[in-house]
């Protein structure tokens, strides 16, 4: 049997790619293990959107091949926003890497490929087992993965027609996405054997509903690593969702880089009716949904989110990245202040006890004092439940990467750090409203041995005393303290 493990950097979309080639995997037979020491086939899936990606992803490699000098007939692939635009320079400076695949290119054929990495595995695995010493070797780099996929023709294999997974990636919601089939088992086994092991973390699936982005903000490399937007066909989704449900999910995330711009290829609906038609869908669940635009934000969906709450949580992750005009248009958002707020005032209206999070980048090339007050103008005028809040930092091959930076990192430290503090204050603010407040939450995970880790609906993190068999479900909870971060209650 073959061992792979994933290390995964990045956002949501890399964790849900992971996924769906680690279920891939599963189908052929292969087991997933938690360290590299245990691994014949090891895939990092990289990301770009930090800074410093490249330099993380190379100390990785170098790691990795620590753990190849004893066993060489390790497989060691890159996939992933960094393989996009690296793989010649990951090529030429790690002989170990056997593939290279980019997050841009069609997942049926690395697909392909590994089903034919897996088949080799097993022969040099079993000749390194029979004999340790006789050097056997995973057989260099496969340049042109797509290329020695062809030559083989192994898209119409029977084995791989067989297991159904010679659908494209555009109708990829299957492979790309689902509760893995640990998970499933592990749920089935619960419910085959009636005080047989629950499963020590919630069954979450993340489900990809598109991917790429059309925008081109000037500070992001999405659009260069991933390409245009592909939106996935929605009968497959609703599909995708009702199966990870009826095996266990009780938290569904649709992901996308820009998940609101998402239109169903086959009818056109809009992600609105997407969520109509997941809240529909028989079970008891949460729908969470990253990252949307806000020039994409309609009013209907907040609409539709108000008349499915016990399934669409009142929960909205709204990235305003600046509070200034000047700045907004160096990114290249396309919405002005003015506008945000409004659609700020229909989540107001139509959601009421909602919560909402923000992304904000502090220190944009050109950014002034005078910039970064608005943001805080702007962050006093919402009062975010949370803030997730970064220094810029340039990027290659995106717009900004060129622009004239006016101020020091000293000055972007600085207003960090006010930033931060401040909201820190926001957040203590807005959970000791909660005291006293009756929550249904999901259950997480345990964190300590007294302690359980939950959500409310708007993603607050709570945490309370309670049994394991909690795990995975939904329970009510009464808040009696607060932190910034943590509320903490007890079980009505
Ligand atoms: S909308 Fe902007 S920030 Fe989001 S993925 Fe597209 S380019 Fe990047």
């Amino acid at each position: 049997m073959i061992n792979y493990f994933f290390k995964t950097y990045g956002c949501q979309a890399n964790v849900a790619d992971s996924q769906g080639l680690a279920r891939f995997l599963d189908e052929l037979g292969c087991k997933e293990v938690q360290t590299e020491a245990d691994a014949d086939l090891a895939i990092v899936n990289t990301c770009a959107v930090r800074d410093k990606a490249e330099q993380k992803l190379f100390s990785y490699l170098g790691e990795l091949a620590e753990h190849k000098k004893s066993r060489q007939y390790m497989k060691i692939g890159v996939i992933g926003c960094v393989a996009s635009y690296k793989k010649k320079e990951i090529y030429q400076r790690f002989d170990l890497v056997n593939f290279v695949y980019g997050a841009r290119e069609e997942y049926d054929s690395l697909k392909a490929y590994l089903m034919d990495s897996v088949v080799n595995l097993e022969t040099t695995k079993q000749m390194y087992m029979t004999n340790p010493d006789a050097n056997v070797k995973s057989g260099g780099q496969d340049r042109d993965v797509k290329k020695v996929v062809q030559f083989k023709k192994l898209l119409s294999t029977p084995r791989f027609v067989s297991l159904g997974l010679n659908r494209l990636r555009q109708d990829g919601v299957y492979p790309e996405s689902s509760p893995r089939d640990g998970q499933e088992k592990a749920e089935k086994k619960v419910i085959d054997k009636p005080g047989a092991q629950k499963p020590q973390e919630l069954n979450r699936s993340y489900v990809n509903i598109m991917t790429g982005c059309n925008k081109a903000c000037a500070y992001c490399i999405v659009p260069f690593t991933r390409g245009g937007e592909v939106s996935y066909p929605m009968a497959q989704i609703l599909d995708r969702v009702a199966h990870d449900i009826a095996n266990g999910a009780k938290e569904i995330t649709l992901i996308g880089q820009n998940v609101n711009s998402y239109i169903d290829p086959e009818t056109g609906y809009k992600f609105p009716e997407l969520m109509r038609r997941v809240a529909a869908i028989d079970g008891q669940f949460w729908v969470r949904w990253i990252s949307p635009h806000p020039q994409d934000m309609t009013r209907e969906l907040f609409e539709v989110i108000a008349q499915y709450r016990d399934k669409l949580p009142g929960y909205v992750h709204f990235p305003v990245q600046s509070g200034s005009d000047r700045i907004l248009t160096l990114m290249k958002r396309n919405y002005t202040a003015a506008q945000y707020l409004e659609q700020i005032g229909w989540i107001h209206e139509l959601l009421p006890d909602a919560t909402i999070s923000t992304d904000i980048i502090v220190g944009f090339p050109g950014e002034t004092e005078e910039d970064y007050l608005a943001t805080r103008e702007l962050m006093e005028k919402v009062k975010y439940d949370l803030v997730y809040s970064f220094i810029y930092s340039p990027r290659k091959y995106t717009g900004a990467a060129n622009m004239e930076d006016t101020s020091s990192y000293q000055d972007k430290q600085k207003w960090l750090e006010a930033l931060q503090d401040r909201q820190k204050e926001i957040c203590f603010e807005r959970n000791l409203r909660n005291i006293g407040k009756t929550f249904t939450c999901l259950v997480e995970k345990r964190v300590a041995h007294d302690k359980l880790l939950a959500r409310t609906e708007g993603n607050v993190r709570v945490h309370f005393q309670g049994p394991d068999e909690m795990i995975g479900t939904f329970v009510k909870v009464r808040i009696e303290e607060t932190g910034p971060v943590n509320m903490i209650g007890v079980l009505v």
